[in-house]
């Protein structure tokens, strides 16, 4: 069935990555709606412009303004991915987080109950569960929310208001918690763009701590496939863990990079912790695999080498 689907925060990483795969395996129409911040790349969206499917409204979920142009038609599913997402930013000022996290989200419930749309998907993260030991087993949807840091103690927020928008309204909600993604089109402040582009640049490496935090990694194409299948086949009311089964400690994805860049692990320079550095990460994707038949389909090593090629293009 042809769709419009209003795709909040677009213009950022993984939200440029759904419109590029919705544009590709779909047939539906797209409304970006992005207010533009730093993380935001016109770059990331300049592509998409030649598509009659598609439209770009500059706008802040946070704010109201601007709500009759951006809800000039109803749309079949709000998919909320803006957001404020770095998380030593959030450790320095919690304000944006708050702002856009949580208030932004209850504005886009709001609008759905208000019958601009039909349901909204809201892209979460397994940031909200918190910190695993090294010997725990990976987080389920069923796992306490015991987020460590202001970006995830927002995100976990705006969990529980989508929540609670199901359970005291009925409101058609999903909520999507996904592991750390990589893939083209990510900002450079981000740890896999900042290690490769290092790398490519003959720079040193920062590396936290010791180095062994463990993160699970996920292409963010495969990411890209699952919440497409939630949009089309995710029950109302559910939350689906997405993990890309690939954990890893900071160090073996330095040393990935280093290796497939052709240079030396001398480039890795160790630097001071980062405060409320969540130890372990690890997510348990066994409802979306039994329930919608989605799994992760690319292998680190086929998505690190992908990646590197699109950033040494970009680097010229
Ligand atoms: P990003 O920082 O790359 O992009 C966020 C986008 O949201 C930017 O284009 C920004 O301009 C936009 N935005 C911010 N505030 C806004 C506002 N008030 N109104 C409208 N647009 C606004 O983020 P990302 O990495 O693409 O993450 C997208 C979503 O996925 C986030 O909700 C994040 O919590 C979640 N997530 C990310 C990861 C990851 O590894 N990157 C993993 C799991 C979940």
């Amino acid at each position: 069935m042809t769709k419009h689907v209003l795709i909040s925060g677009g213009a950022g990483f993984i939200g440029a990555n759904f419109i590029a795969y919705l544009l590709k395996n779909t047939e539906y129409s797209i409304t970006n709606a992005d207010c533009l911040t730093y993380a935001a790349s016109l770059e990331n969206i300049q592509s998409f412009t030649s598509s009659e499917r598609y439209r770009f409204i500059q706008y802040d979920i946070g704010s109201s303004e601007k709500e009759s142009e951006i809800f000039d038609q109803k749309y079949d599913a709000i998919i909320n991915f803006a957001a404020e997402t770095h998380v030593d930013r959030s450790i320095s000022n919690a304000s944006p987080f708050i702002y856009t996290n949580i208030n932004g989200t209850f504005h886009l419930l709001q609008a759905v109950l208000d019958g601009k749309a039909d349901r909204m998907i809201q892209i979460s993260t397994d940031e909200v569960y918190g910190s695993l030991s090294p010997y725990e087993s990976p987080f389920t949807e069923h796992s306490a929310l015991l987020p460590n840091n202001p970006y995830s103690a927002s995100k976990a927020s705006a969990d529980l208001l989508v929540r609670s928008y199901y359970q005291t309204h009925s409101l058609p909600v999903i909520i999507t918690r996904c592991s750390n993604n990589y893939g083209p089109m990510q900002h450079l402040e981000k740890f896999i763009p900042k290690v490769i582009t290092h790398a490519l640049t003959d720079k040193k490496i920062p590396l936290y701590g010791d180095g062994l935090n463990i993160r699970d990694w996920i292409f963010v194409e495969d990411h890209c496939r699952a919440i497409h299948m939630v949009l089309e086949q995710g029950k109302a009311g559910e939350v689906y863990n997405i993990g890309g089964n690939t954990e890893k400690t900071n160090r073996d994805v330095i040393e990935e990079i280093v290796k497939q860049t052709g240079k030396k692990n001398d480039m890795i320079e160790y630097v001071e912790d980062r405060k409320g550095h969540d130890r372990r990460y690890a997510i348990n994707s066994t409802k979306i695999e039994k329930e919608l038949g989605w799994s992760p389909s690319i292998s680190f090593h086929e998505g690190i080498k992908r990646t590197i090629e699109w950033y040494r293009k970009r680097l010229g």
